[in-house]
């Protein structure tokens, strides 16, 4: 019998990569989205749509979900995992970074939620699965507006979860530590990158996003009556 349907979002890169690798390695047929598609393409995953998405765009997002199920049947997972992490000094940080920042991190999820949940609902299935962060759970200094889009990913995890669970949906909420990736790239100042580099240079080891889409495939196989609601992972040597 053939698997379905799981959205990877901010797929391109990273963890979402990694996701992609991991989910079609499984079986499923995927929607990858985000803004490079040349990257998706060059995956050349079997059964796999890849769609030039940008999050923030409701409209396009679903037009892509509407593809993606015609070709292979309902959404049974939704990975909002596409993010943006742009650190500063507070008094530094120009505000459109910080809209930036909660266009994507918080809109662009509520986007992806809205685009599947009714359905999920109706068919009394689903999983949501909203890519956190460490700092969605304690905050550090230069991430305020980072660790207000994450901390609102708990928020609103948590509240979706509760309104869904009579309806046998599934809302997760992951919240990594540290994870080799671009994600810090983003971020234009360059004392404060300097200064994350060097702090990373000493712990013993970091998370690969590989870790964090064997962790997140082990969430999604649970059968659909066992929800890991939360899941914190760092790599064993980071303290914070
Ligand atoms: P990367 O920068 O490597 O990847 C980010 C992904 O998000 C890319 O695929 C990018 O694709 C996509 N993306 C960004 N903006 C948009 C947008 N507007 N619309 C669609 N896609 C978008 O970072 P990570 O893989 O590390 O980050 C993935 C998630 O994991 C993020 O939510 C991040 O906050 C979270 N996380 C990461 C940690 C880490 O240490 N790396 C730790 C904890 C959480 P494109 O540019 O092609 O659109």
């Amino acid at each position: 019998m053939s698997k379905p349907l799981v959205v990877i979002t901010g797929a391109s890169a990273g963890i979402g990569k990694a996701l992609a690798h991991q989910f079609s390695g499984q079986g499923h047929p995927l929607l990858l989205i985000a803004r490079r598609n040349d990257l998706m393409q060059s995956f050349q995953l079997p059964q796999t749509i890849t769609c030039s998405v940008d999050v923030c765009d409701v409209s396009s997002f679903k037009l892509a979900i509407d593809q993606a199920v015609k070709e292979y049947g309902p959404v049974d997972c939704l990975i909002n995992n596409a993010g943006v992490m742009l650190l500063s000094e507070a008094d530094q940080q120009h505000p459109d970074q910080i809209k930036q920042m909660l266009e994507i991190n918080v809109l662009g999820m509520f986007n992806g939620i809205h685009c599947v949940l009714s359905d999920m609902k109706k068919r009394k299935s689903g999983t949501i699965i909203n890519m956190s962060s460490i700092a969605g759970r304690k905050s550090f200094p230069f991430h305020a507006g980072y660790n207000a889009t994450k901390f609102a990913v708990h928020a609103l995890s948590e509240s979706i979860r509760q309104e869904v669970a009579k309806s046998n949906v599934r809302v997760c909420t992951i919240a990594p530590g540290i994870v080799d990736t671009e994600l810090l790239e983003q971020t234009t100042s360059e004392p404060i990158k300097k200064a994350f580099k060097e702090w990373q240079a000493t712990l013993d080891s970091i998370l690969t996003p590989e870790d964090i889409a064997r962790s997140v495939y082990f969430v999604y196989s649970q059968p659909q009556s066992v929800n890991l609601r939360e899941l914190v992972i760092t790599a064993t040597s980071q303290e914070t």
